[in-house]
């Protein structure tokens, strides 16, 4: 294929391939991690790049998620013939679509679309059988251990993975991170599954952890140590008070619900995805709760809501 752009080169850390997707990552694409040991290889969510994928599929013993969405599941169906793992509050998603699609929640229309993406565009393919996971597992690949850490909020279960090996240099670590994804977009918190508080409780407990290389699913590549990976984490995470400001400056006036997830406080005005009024709405209505139960909002009327210092 000589007319074809060139694959973007894999990048090799020790027992650990980040698999470069040709678009860096950028959803619906994602980076993939192959982990391997002396006795097994782990692939860890496999994106829907590797489904044409060029060069040779690697062989692997079982296939590690960080969570069950649909970017990070696309290319899952290649391995069916091993274990497939996921932490025990996101496994149901696989078992069936119906259980997918309750993660995201969406509902109505916007639902039966989203329903034949899933399959059509990423490959979904429910497995009965897929094999749970815990905070604190370890998978001991030979001479490469890989550590889960459960950090809830942009799903139930999503969770970080730690890859620690050795070589002449010493103890080698790699830290990574999912869909705690570094971008500028900020925290996802925006599905039936997410959870606000617990992501910003996830963001406090990776901040934490030390580690030579940090890596993300989507398009921001491999960081190299904790002092680059805590100022890229700081940005990431101040989107969270940035979304809350804007909603407080907007609520001077009083809105309702729906006009708060029209104004777009997560996606921006104009973003052709079919399911932003949705997840305008659920990430924003957790903000909402926090102020309310803050006192820094009232509900001046039943559904509509106000900056406690606001007008109305
Ligand atoms: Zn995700």
């Amino acid at each position: 294929m000589p007319d074809s752009a060139p694959e973007p080169k894999d990048l090799n850390l020790g027992p650990v391939t980040y698999l470069m997707s040709p678009s860096g990552g950028r959803y619906p694409d994602g980076n993939s991690i192959l982990v391997e040991g002396e006795r097994e290889s782990v692939l860890i969510d496999p994106a829907i790049g590797l489904n044409t994928r060029e060069r040779a599929l690697p062989r692997v013993d079982r296939v590690l998620h960080s969570h069950c969405h649909e970017d990070h599941i696309a290319a899952s169906h290649l391995f069916a013939d091993v274990p497939w793992h996921f932490h025990s509050l996101d496994l149901p998603g696989i078992t069936s679509l119906d259980a997918m699609m309750a993660i995201y929640g969406l509902g109505g229309e916007v639902e039966a679309g989203f329903r034949n993406m899933i399959v059509e565009t990423f490959h979904y393919q429910s497995r009965p059988d897929p094999t749970a996971f815990e905070d604190g597992d370890r998978f001991d690949l030979g001479g490469v251990t890989i550590d889960v850490i459960h950090t809830p909020g942009h799903t139930r279960g999503h969770c970080c993975l730690m890859i620690r090996w050795k070589d002449a240099e010493g103890e080698r670590s790699l830290l990574y991170l999912g869909d705690i994804e570094l971008t500028s977009f900020g925290p996802y918190y925006g599905d039936a599954w997410s959870d606000l508080e617990a992501f910003e409780h996830s963001l406090a407990k990776v901040r934490e952890i030390d580690a030579r290389h940090y890596v993300t699913f989507h398009h921001v590549g491999a960081l190299e140590g904790q002092r680059a990976f805590r100022e890229r984490l700081d940005r990431f995470a101040a989107v969270i008070p940035q979304r809350e400001a804007r909603l407080l400056d907007f609520l001077r006036d009083p809105h309702t619900l729906e006009e708060i997830a029209e104004h777009r406080f997560v996606y921006r005005p104009g973003d052709p995805v079919s399911f932003i009024d949705c997840v305008e709405r659920r990430s924003m209505a957790q903000h909402i709760e926090r102020l309310l139960r803050e006192g820094r909002v009232r509900e001046t009327e039943p559904g509509r809501f106000t900056a406690a210092s606001g007008r109305g």
